[in-house]
């Protein structure tokens, strides 16, 4: 069973006025939860910045497989002795999926080193997903490429790492071309980012979308995973060379 915790800041939908509050009155985490925990081999718990000091413990994190995570607004309030948790737990080998402005999250951040800047606009964009790795785990049973009807739309330059892979690029009706899903490894911990996610669009009910974060967190799941990748073990010689 895949352990996955899913964290959303659950600040838009609370706001009667942003159109999330009727796309999804109980959050963004609990329309990720819902497909996800269709799978067999996932469990879900979801956390949000509400309960976010009881929610993401180390504890917490050292029985979590993979971390998706959503935040925009309120990017500023998730403690900085959490993200850095979530960093070192990646390091240790949990795996971690940055959704849409998840972008310039703390950990997201810290994780990546850079500025993780794009540019952005809203104007109801079509956007079309190509897979530009077809052979790649997270692109498994999709077609070559998707739609979305609307989106946020993002554009290069994005201010990341180059990826070790990218697995879709996005291209909007407005002319924009994106990097849209990403993948590093960061220590022992594998990582993915996927730009589709505005909040006053129905995205995660797409069943491509839906595809792409079952699939990233089957890729994301640890296959080596230690306790603290900070310690820097120091061995008897005849523990390594046997002399
Ligand atoms: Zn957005």
């Amino acid at each position: 069973m895949i352990r996955v915790l899913v964290y959303n800041e659950f600040r838009h939908e609370k706001d009667p006025s942003c159109r999330a509050s009727s796309i999804y009155p109980d959050g963004i985490h609990s329309a990720i939860a819902a497909f996800l925990n269709k799978e067999e081999d996932i469990s879900v718990t979801t956390v949000t910045l509400e309960n976010i000091e009881t929610g993401i413990t180390r504890e917490i994190l050292r029985n979590t497989d993979v971390i998706v995570w959503w935040g925009h607004m309120a990017h500023g309030d998730v403690p900085e002795h959490i993200a850095a948790m979530v960093q070192e737990e990646v390091l240790n080998g949990m795996g971690a999926i940055f959704l849409h402005s998840g972008h310039k999250s703390k950990p997201f951040m810290r994780l990546m080193g850079t500025s993780c800047s794009l540019i952005w606009r809203e104007s109801d964009d079509l956007e079309r997903l190509w897979v530009s790795a077809p052979g790649h785990p997270i692109a498994q049973g999709l077609p070559a490429y998707f739609e979305l009807p609307g989106e946020e739309t993002y554009g290069e330059p994005f201010g990341i790492p180059a990826p070790d892979e990218t697995v879709f690029v996005g291209w909007f009706t407005g002319g924009e071309a994106f990097r849209s899903g990403c993948t590093w490894v960061r220590g022992n911990g594998k990582v993915f980012y996927f730009q589709p996610g505005h909040e006053t669009y129905p995205t995660y009910k797409d069943a491509n979308v839906q595809k792409v974060i079952v699939n990233a967190v089957r890729w994301a799941a640890p296959t080596y995973r230690i306790d603290n990748c900070m310690d820097c073990p120091n061995p008897p010689k005849a523990h390594t060379t046997g002399f």
